[in-house]
């Protein structure tokens, strides 16, 4: 099979769908790579890594997508991309159709088979292709939350970790999984007090288990949330109800009992987030404050060290490429049922119940 590997274009958006090792995974198993020149540039990889890998190096994004049986990316396909998908075409990258009508429309258009990260499930029913940005994600939010706490930011001038003689912050973690429990890992790394929140008792047990000593998980109910929030310096937004906008937890009278300072890292933003005050902030304007509380809600946060999240990235999804690639996604998806949950369109068709059900599409 040809595959191939354009420049991401979306702003600020510095990973690419390819490193070395996975090109050299598909060619050992008699597959074609082209890599657009200077793809890899944003993640720290030179065209001449690629070569050595094995691939072509194409000059322009044209000739990578005319020459390629199947497209691996990062980003969903953009207005300057849509004229450049073929019919029958395979697209491996993040697509969050449910969130654009018009790129659904766009890829219907031109006919593709769109198989989404963001749906592939592994046999426990987790999401494998998701869970690397989750991982960074929940490691950077403590790292932001620590630096908007400096005063210069209009946070309260904290040092998350204290200095001896003075007392370490109190960091509220809402949601155990994917995301927090790597927050509160880091948190907890950092020297801070942490208390993280889940409803499920299951997730509780495992973070007892595993959490270090200064991690406190407790039960996620009205209460304890209003008593935990008084408390908190940083309050990290982690909670996710699969295919729901995210619940509203922190409302925005909450704000008035907080600390005046703290800062608030709404990570669940890219589900609507999970505090009232939020909205979608960006790498290059990341923090506006409310009633005197810092948030920070940046919609991409791996885009930030695209380098991490690239090799994170390409460490899950060369599994599902490479059998992609060796037998072709019909026969890839038979064999494999987690993988054909990924397939949300096919040859134009929509394939995935919710997102025929966001448009009123035929399923
Ligand atoms: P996850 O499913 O692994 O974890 C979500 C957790 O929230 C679950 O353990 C669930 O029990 C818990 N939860 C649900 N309702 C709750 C409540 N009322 N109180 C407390 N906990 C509750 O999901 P994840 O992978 O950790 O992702 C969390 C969010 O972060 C998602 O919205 C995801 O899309 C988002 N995310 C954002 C970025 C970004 O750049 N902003 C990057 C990666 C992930």
């Amino acid at each position: 099979m040809k595959i191939g590997c354009p420049k991401e274009i979306k702003n600020h958006e510095y990973r690419v769908g390819l490193i070395p090792a996975s090109v050299r995974t598909y060619v050992a198993s008699g597959h074609e790579v082209f890599v657009q020149k200077g793809a890899g540039l944003g993640s720290g990889i030179a065209d001449e890594e690629y070569v050595a890998a094995g691939a072509k190096i194409l000059d322009t994004a044209e000739e990578v997508w005319a020459k390629a049986d199947m497209i691996v990316k990062v980003k969903e396909p953009l207005p300057q991309e849509y004229p450049l998908m073929r019919e029958g075409q395979l697209l491996y990258t993040y697509f969050h159709f449910a969130a654009s009508e018009e790129l659904t429309k766009a890829c219907m258009e031109r006919k593709i088979v769109a198989l989404a990260y963001e749906t592939v499930e592994d046999q426990d029913g987790s999401l494998p292709l998701l869970k690397p940005m989750s991982e960074v994600a929940g490691r950077m939010a403590p790292l932001m939350g620590s630096f908007y706490l400096g005063k210069a930011h209009g946070g309260r001038g904290l040092l998350v970790s204290g200095v001896p003689g003075v007392a370490p912050c109190n960091v509220l973690v809402l949601g155990g999984g994917v995301v927090g429990r790597n927050a509160a890992r880091m948190a907890a790394g950092l020297g801070a007090k942490v208390t993280i929140l889940d409803v499920k008792a299951k997730v509780l047990e495992y973070l007892d288990d595993t959490m270090p000593s200064n991690v406190f998980p407790v039960y996620s109910d009205p209460v304890t949330l209003e008593e935990n929030l008084k408390e908190a310096d940083m309050v990290i937004g982690a909670v996710l109800i699969p295919g729901a906008k995210a619940p509203k937890l922190v409302r925005k009278e909450h704000l008035k009992i907080m600390k005046p300072g703290a800062v608030m890292v709404d990570v669940a933003i890219d589900q609507g987030g999970c505090f009232e005050t939020s909205h979608a902030t960006t790498h290059s304007d990341p923090i506006y404050v409310v009633d005197g509380i810092v948030h920070y809600c940046v919609a991409n946060m791996p885009g930030a060290y695209a380098r991490t999240s690239t090799f994170a990235l390409n460490n899950a999804t060369i599994y599902y490429g490479k059998m992609l690639a060796d037998k072709g996604y019909i026969q890839a998806c038979k064999d494999n049922p987690g993988l054909k949950k990924g397939l949300n369109m096919v040859m134009g068709k929509v394939t995935y119940k919710p997102v025929a059900e966001a448009f009123d599409l035929p399923y």
